[in-house]
């Protein structure tokens, strides 16, 4: 084979996610109809962020289109911690909601670490809540942060079984790295966790069968750090000027991930683009996990979900 034409599989990361919405959405079917359990999330947005708002619309649609019941509590910027500690007790003792997810980000008056960590850890869908962490960290069944578990979904299903793999995680946050790494653990792989502070990054990713970039730094990831044949991760998502100088002229833009995409490509053996790649199974996964919590709410098991 001629090196000009090495090329890596994208991962289609969107068409997975669809695949797995599709599985949750006839679980929700036999939930409703073996046990009349429609599962419920919650979803509460404080102020007036426009991509925020986006976000918790499209949420809003997605859980209805799944089969399940959807309330949005949007809150003024004004909102004080102590009202919206009230709304989540409500939501906590609400045996309709098995799911709830406060967007991020909070106003700045509000302590959004507080907010997280008054969520009940069964209903954290999100997977942020110290308990659900800590389970994770010690091998209990919990809620795990959506864009992590989608990421090890998507790598199970491209390489099969991943013990014994090295894996590097650049990104060390408590949403994407830290959980991404445990996860990776207990897959038996190998685990680096870089962040701002590691020496010689591009070295330490050249160790990698899987590489995870999870930084938000645009394209800082070259295709010369990347082991040929790797499996290439990229969690990042940056909004940049549009390459087209023009279009850059009007204030357009486009999103690029972590890593250098066509440089990255042209070495790795499977990729995730951005977009089309992890994005989309974040929200995947946070019906998923809607579905698996108000399973365990009522002391039932879950469906396997695995394609
Ligand atoms: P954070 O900003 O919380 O964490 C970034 C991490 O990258 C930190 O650990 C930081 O290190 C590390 N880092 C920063 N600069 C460097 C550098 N020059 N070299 C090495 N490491 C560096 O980000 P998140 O984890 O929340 O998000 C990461 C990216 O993933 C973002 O682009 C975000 O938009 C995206 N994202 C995408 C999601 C999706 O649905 N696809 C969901 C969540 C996030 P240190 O700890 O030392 O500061």
């Amino acid at each position: 084979m001629s090196d000009t034409l090495a090329h890596a599989d994208p991962i289609d990361g969107k068409a997975f996610a669809a695949g797995l919405v599709e599985r949750v959405s006839a679980a929700v079917v036999r939930l409703k109809a073996k046990h009349d359990l429609v599962p419920g999330l919650a979803v509460v947005i404080v102020g007036e962020d426009p991509a925020s708002q986006v976000y918790v619309r499209n949420k809003g649609e997605r859980t209805l289109a799944a089969g399940m019941r959807s309330d949005t509590h949007r809150l003024p910027e004004t909102t004080t911690q102590a009202e919206l500690l009230d709304l989540i007790a409500e939501l906590n003792a609400d045996d309709g909601i098995h799911g709830i997810l406060v967007q991020l980000p909070l106003p700045a008056a509000i302590d959004a670490a507080a907010v997280l960590d008054a969520i009940a850890p069964d209903k954290d869908v999100d997977g942020f809540h110290v308990v659900n962490a800590g389970r994770l960290a010690v091998g209990q069944p919990g809620l795990v942060p959506c864009t992590p578990l989608g990421s090890v979904m998507l790598l199970k299903d491209v390489l099969g079984d991943l013990s014994g793999l090295n894996a590097v995680i650049v990104g060390r946050s408590n949403i994407v790295g830290k959980p991404m790494a445990q996860l990776l653990l207990a897959e038996n792989c190998t685990v680096t966790v870089a962040h701002s502070r590691s020496r010689d990054l591009p070295a330490l990713c050249r160790q990698a069968d899987i590489l995870v970039a999870a930084v938000g730094r645009p394209e800082m990831i070259r295709g010369d750090w990347i082991k040929p044949g790797a499996t290439v991760i990229d969690v990042g998502i940056n909004r940049v000027p549009s390459a087209d100088s023009v279009k850059a002229a009007e204030g357009r833009t486009r999103l690029v991930g972590d890593v250098a995409y066509a440089e990255a490509a042209a070495v790795a053996g499977a990729i995730t683009p951005v977009p089309g790649g992890v994005g989309p199974m974040t929200i995947a996964c946070l019906l998923a996990n809607t579905y698996t919590a108000a399973c365990r709410a009522k002391g039932l098991e879950p469906e396997s979900l695995a394609a």
